[in-house]
């Protein structure tokens, strides 16, 4: 392939929204999608698409490991000299309940996979972000996380990680000023995946709410419609869901 007009690392790429982003992408002529899963020999659907496409090359990432990333980086450095658009897409949400209760390891558990594996993500591929014309690093966030919605998740572990997670990209969007990094959060939706499908279950099981999920195609559809549009005036250090409205922090 020539240089590839849009080079993507994205985590968490196995299942769920990260799939579907990967696998839409895939589908687009002259992109390069590093697909990153924590194990690669198993993630049939991601190497069927690096079959198919030859434009996903899935990557070892588990967010907790400084050596994958080192790994990842050095890939990244090989095979594109630059990465464009890096989606902190893995995440963890376990655990449900009163926040009297949560066990105390649910809350440093989080933090390293929700909070300091985005962290590590952007420190081993900043360099590669700065080699691009157009950088942008997109942290998937949750309304759980917002300090104003008041949204019955029963999951305060979750939620403090995700507010952290808020908090941190606007700071590199801050930080990155001169690099021209457009750095932003989005919430997906309520989305059917693994996660969206049981938090919505905890709910109706806890409160008797049904609340509705939309498909992973819908939010796909909606987050890359603004990934593409993406500038630092846009959505740069803002709190975006995937339809477009801007969220309270
Ligand atoms: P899923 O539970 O369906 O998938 C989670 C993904 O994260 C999997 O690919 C999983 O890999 C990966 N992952 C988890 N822990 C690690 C780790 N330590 N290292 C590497 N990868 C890891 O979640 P969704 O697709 O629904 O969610 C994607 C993101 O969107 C998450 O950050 C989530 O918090 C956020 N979000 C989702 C919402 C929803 O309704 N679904 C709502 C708001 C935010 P593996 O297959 O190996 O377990």
């Amino acid at each position: 392939m020539s240089s590839p007009s849009t080079v993507y690392f994205i985590t968490g790429a196995g299942r769920g929204i990260g799939l579907g982003l990967t696998s839409t992408l895939a589908a687009r002529p002259d992109v390069l999608v590093f697909a990153g899963a924590r194990a690669p020999e198993k993630a049939d659907a991601l190497n069927a698409l690096a079959k198919e496409t030859g434009r996903v090359v899935v990557v070892k990432i588990d967010t907790t490991s400084d050596e994958d990333h080192k790994a990842a980086a050095e890939l990244v450095k090989e095979k594109a000299g630059r990465v464009d658009v890096v989606i902190a897409n893995a995440g963890i949400a376990e655990g449900w309940g009163p926040i009297a209760t949560a066990p105390l390891d649910l809350y440093t558990r989080h933090f390293e996979t929700n909070v300091v594996g985005p962290l590590r993500l952007y420190q081993s591929l900043a360099p590669l972000l700065q080699a691009s014309t157009k950088p942008q690093f997109l942290g998937m966030s949750s309304t759980i996380g917002s300090n104003t919605l008041r949204i019955p998740m029963l999951t305060a572990p979750y939620g403090v990680s995700k507010a952290a997670l808020s908090h941190l990209v606007v700071k590199m969007h801050v930080e990155g000023e001169k690099d021209n990094l457009t750095a932003w959060v989005t919430h997906p939706g309520l989305v059917g995946s693994d996660m969206g499908a049981e938090a919505a279950r905890q709910v109706k099981e806890a409160l008797g709410v049904d609340v509705p999920t939309i498909t992973v195609e819908e939010s796909v559809t909606g987050l890359l419609k603004l990934i593409d549009n993406a500038t630092r005036e846009s959505v740069g250090g803002k709190f975006v869901q995937y339809d477009g409205a801007e969220l309270p922090w």
